[in-house]
């Protein structure tokens, strides 16, 4: 016999994020919900959860989890599709999102548990979810290049879907956001929040986290760079090289995503932090990273990046060879966050053991339309190639979050950590609007989340994928 256990949670209640209650109310109404919060303890039971967010707030509680044999769980979003400006429609945006969940290897917890995500529109989870179906979630199809949880863009990755999911699952942003260059801090979004580490699924490199966990799926349309139609007739082998990923399509972030603040608006703030200290064009060598390492430490990356380009007068491949250092030693804070989200690209791009890659030459990277390659290979499809990246081996979550996730609105219970440092990620996370919400500012940060590893914990290496 199945037997299902339904514990539904604080309907229109915020608790994802939320700090200890302050007034009797809150306490009473917390209460009820801790209590009505039990573990899912043996397999079959499974838990509703419906809390929408305030508007302050970029995350909410809406799915089911469901525990099967052998400390697996399941999380499921019931997805509803509405076209806006964009141009895919409601089915290829499902079949993209599921194939992206489909392809993460189950995410091993600090207890050895493990999680799989599932994503159903309306009509499949009615059918398929029988009695425990997700609260539906409404998300407008546009041609957003940003978008959020509630605004997919065409040319979404399998980590910006991943990322916009986990705000439905509960999870808070961990990056600065948009200050865009005002030199006061008092003024700037992102101000307090907490920020995550480079390759935290949940921070600036959710593109990163995807691609290490479970090798990035995407397209290039070789038509943008004239020359790189000249692919045509070369061997799979010869593709994968050329299309090695070099620092010239990684270590790009805004001014926002450091906290640069700065009168003068930078587009790209590795111009700023990276010197080019030498560079030439050399002979292509099949078989050659984008990236070798020089020297990587707390304060200082240095590395040598090789652009592979075709040439136009024959099918010749020549290399442009870039050495950068980029040094902090004597910089402010932000150059370090610079290094916090660069270093893991710089290291991925820089392991001979596997296939790294992005599109080569000046073509232009496209939403994903083959998701049955297999990891580190690539196709030709006509003036479109498709690739996937080889993954590392590591779990796609943090504990803390994972934790998180699996606690859901009983906040109070399980990832104690977590709950405490991510009520500083508002949308608007300035210090009057956080003293505002929680009572006291950022200049209070408790110790534990003054440092990543305080409220996420250290990512587990994943040792049977
Ligand atoms: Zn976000």
């Amino acid at each position: 016999m199945f037997l299902i256990s339904l514990i539904f949670v604080g309907l229109g209640f915020t608790q994802s994020c939320l700090p200890p209650p302050s007034s009797l109310d809150l306490w009473v109404e917390n209460f009820m919900k801790v209590s009505s919060c039990a573990p899912l303890k043996e397999a079959g039971d499974a838990r509703i959860q419906d809390a929408t967010a305030n508007s302050s707030r970029s995350n909410d509680n809406r799915y089911t989890l469901r525990r099967h044999q052998n400390n697996l769980y399941e999380m499921s979003f019931n997805l509803n599709f509405i076209p806006d400006t964009g141009v895919t429609s409601p089915k290829d945006m499902m079949a993209r999102v599921q194939s992206c969940l489909k392809a993460i290897p189950p995410i091993q917890g600090p207890q050895g548990q493990k999680l799989i995500f599932s994503a159903f529109s309306p009509t499949e989870a009615s059918v398929e979810l029988k009695g425990i179906v997700p609260p539906k979630i409404d998300i407008k199809l546009t041609n957003l290049d940003r978008g959020n949880a509630n605004n997919f863009g065409d040319g979404f990755t399998c980590g910006h879907f991943t990322h916009e999911l986990m705000h439905h699952a509960g999870l808070c942003d961990e990056y600065h956001e948009s200050g865009y260059g005002i030199p006061d801090a008092n003024r700037n979004d992102g101000w307090c929040r907490r920020i995550g580490p480079g390759d935290s699924l949940m921070s600036s490199g959710m593109v990163t986290a995807y691609d290490q966990t479970v090798g990035d799926i995407f397209s290039c349309d070789l038509s943008t760079d004239p020359n790189m139609k000249k692919l045509e007739g070369k061997t799979e082998n010869e593709i994968r090289d050329i299309s090695r990923r070099s620092f010239r399509t990684i270590g790009n972030f805004s001014m926002e995503d450091v906290g640069y603040i700065s009168a003068v608006k930078v587009d790209n703030v590795k111009d700023v932090y990276c010197k080019r200290v030498a560079e030439k064009w050399i002979p292509f060598v099949p078989g050659t990273v984008g990236i070798t390492l020089k020297s990587n430490t707390n304060e200082r990356l240095t590395f040598t990046s090789r652009e592979n380009y075709v040439t136009s007068t024959d099918k010749k491949v020549t290399t442009y060879e870039i050495e950068y250092d980029c040094d902090c030693s004597s910089r402010e804070q932000s150059c370090y966050e610079y290094l916090n989200l660069a270093r893991p690209q710089v290291l991925r791009a820089s392991d001979p053991s596997i296939f790294v890659m992005d599109c080569p030459g000046s073509s232009k990277r496209i939403a994903p339309s083959n998701f049955s390659l297999e990891p580190g290979r690539v196709k030709m499809n006509g003036t479109v190639l498709d690739i996937r990246n080889q993954p590392g081996k590591r779990s796609l979550l943090y504990p803390g979050q994972f934790e998180k996730l699996l606690a859901g609105s009983c906040s109070e219970v399980k990832a104690q950590n977590y709950n405490k440092c991510s009520v500083y990620s508002y949308r608007h996370s300035t210090p009057s609007a956080v003293k505002n919400a929680i009572g006291h500012s950022c200049d209070s940060i408790p110790e534990e989340c003054k440092s990543p590893q305080g409220w996420l914990g250290v990512l587990p290496t994943l040792t049977n994928p």
